[in-house]
């Protein structure tokens, strides 16, 4: 039987255009150490972080008799490394892992030599290394690589880091990997191994997440908490940015602040949409911090209206939080067909047009002639708000409204987050006022950056000269500069903007 190809895109599949109009995070890294059956650990993992990337996954595990062993492939981890045939291939104490949506320089085309962990053997032995996030000077590192001699593998900015640390001149594996990093820029949240070494860091902004558990005698780096909920691993607290921890079964954790310390940019958005609401951020479910933020909306702008729906799945915990706090009652006015969008419709052009009414299902019973408030977490391109929009009345809505969890995102982010070129940001080029006759809705209102900054707990709000999380993607303020895209033409904003 021919092998399946994959996807060109994990969302090309029909009816999953709901999914297409987000910002969608990249990556999500997970790693274990003293465990007895890391790759089954590490899978579950992965498992728990795939809403951090579904197009690909892979896992590098080590082993004293048998060496690295790794996997990667294309598709859900539940799809590829769940089968007892392939996580006997890859035996060891020791392992981490990756899933992917993809990386700066192959949006889109992805072959699998992209697919992380990247290996490197060097003269004190091997490593493999994943990471969560983007080198905003990828393409001057790699032009600079190249020239003395590297040969790259793969087109992934990652790749980079394997690079740097083959040209250190540093004794051990966590001594050249902090060379490496120290000559990057942006956003990472790196997952190593040796043979007998887990290594974990974050940049010093900390922009990405990275938390550290404990399993038993063992140790967990995972992207999100979730992943430690999933193997019944302890949470015992969050990698500081700038932080990097060397972490052996014999030793424990041994950490490390290897960069100039700065104030940490942690990435609001990571609160908005991309963590999974079960997961806890500085101390807080992201649930709570979701209704927190609805609350707030509600607050802000206030509607006279008979119903708050969320627009599933991302938009619930905000509705709920706008609902209490407007006595507004809730209701699920609109259905998610979970099971929708992956195979088994052939993408005809009748299919395609359908859209997103394959995914999403308006309650009519409960939509018809009622005044409806939907809450969503982001506005991105618009086009599915105004799909979203049609059906909601086409099912006899009186009125619609929309409230957004978010400021509106008018600048792209290259901090390892998927996001359109900004012409293409429907709040690049449109007022609130144009975007609500766009989408055609009776009233549109996103929360303020200082709504959002209380909701997330900054009581104070934003401030402005030195903000407390990046918010590029709001503000235009970027806290790293995107070098590479600045030599690309990406206009930064002006002081006059
Ligand atoms: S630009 Fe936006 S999405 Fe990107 S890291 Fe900053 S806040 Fe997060």
């Amino acid at each position: 039987m021919p092998k399946p190809m994959p996807p060109a895109h994990p969302f090309d599949y029909p009816g999953t255009d709901a999914d297409d109009d987000k910002l969608r995070e990249e990556c999500g890294v997970f790693g274990t150490v003293g465990v007895i059956d890391a790759a089954s650990i590490v899978a579950l993992g992965l498992h728990a972080l795939q809403h951090r990337g579904q197009e690909a996954g892979g896992i590098v595990t080590h082993d004293a008799a048998l060496g690295f062993n790794s996997a990667r492939r294309f598709g859900l981890v539940r799809d590829n490394f769940t089968s007892e045939k392939l996580l006997n291939t890859l035996p060891g104490h020791i392992g981490i892992g990756h899933v992917r949506y993809s990386t700066a320089g192959s949006k889109g085309a992805t072959q699998i030599r992209d697919v992380q962990p990247f290996f490197g053997e060097f003269s004190m032995g091997g490593a493999a290394i994943a990471h969560n996030g983007n080198i905003t000077n990828a393409i001057t590192l790699r032009r600079e690589l190249i020239e003395r001699g590297s040969i790259f593998q793969s087109s992934s900015d990652s790749e980079c880091i394997i690079h740097l640390m083959a040209r250190s001149m540093g004794r051990t594996i966590p001594d050249r990997m902090e060379e490496a990093l120290r000559k990057v820029e942006g956003a990472f949240s790196v997952v190593a191994m040796t043979r007998t070494k887990l290594i974990g860091c974050r940049d010093p902004l900390g922009v990405r997440p990275l938390v550290l558990g404990r399993l038993g005698e063992g140790w967990v780096l995972a992207s999100e908490t979730c992943a430690l909920d999933i193997i019944n691993a302890e949470f015992i607290r969050e990698i500081e940015p700038g932080e990097m921890v060397v972490i052996s079964a014999e030793t424990g954790v041994q950490s490390h602040f290897p960069f100039r310390s700065k104030r940490s940019r942690f990435c609001i958005f990571e609160h908005v949409y991309f963590s999974r609401p079960d997961s806890i951020l500085g101390g807080r479910s992201v649930y709570e911090t979701r209704e927190a933020i609805g609350r707030e909306l509600a607050k802000e702008a206030p509607v006279d209206a008979d119903l708050v729906c969320p627009v599933p799945d991302s938009g619930t915990p905000a509705a709920i939080g706008f609902s209490l706090q407007s006595g507004i009652p809730y209701a699920m006015g609109i259905i998610r067909n979970q099971y929708m969008g992956r195979t088994f419709i052939e993408p005809t052009e009748q299919i395609r047009n359908m859209g997103v009414r394959l995914k999403l299902n308006v309650n009519r019973a409960l939509i018809r002639g009622k005044r409806v408030i939907l809450v969503d977490d982001s506005v991105v391109r618009g086009t599915t708000s105004r799909k979203i929009k049609e059906m909601i009345l086409d099912a006899g809505a009186a009125e619609v409204h929309f409230r957004i969890a978010s400021p509106p995102t008018a600048w792209p982010c290259f901090y390892g987050v998927d996001t359109p070129q900004r012409e293409k940001l429907l709040a690049a080029t449109m007022s609130e006022d144009e975007m609500r006759d766009h989408l055609g809705v009776d009233s549109l209102k996103f929360i303020s950056l200082d709504g959002l900054y209380r909701a997330v707990g900054e009581a104070g709000g934003r401030d402005p000269k030195a903000p407390q999380y990046c918010d590029a993607c709001f503000s235009g303020e970027y806290p790293v500069e995107p070098a590479d895209m600045i030599d690309q033409g990406f206009r930064m904003k002006t002081a006059a903007e």
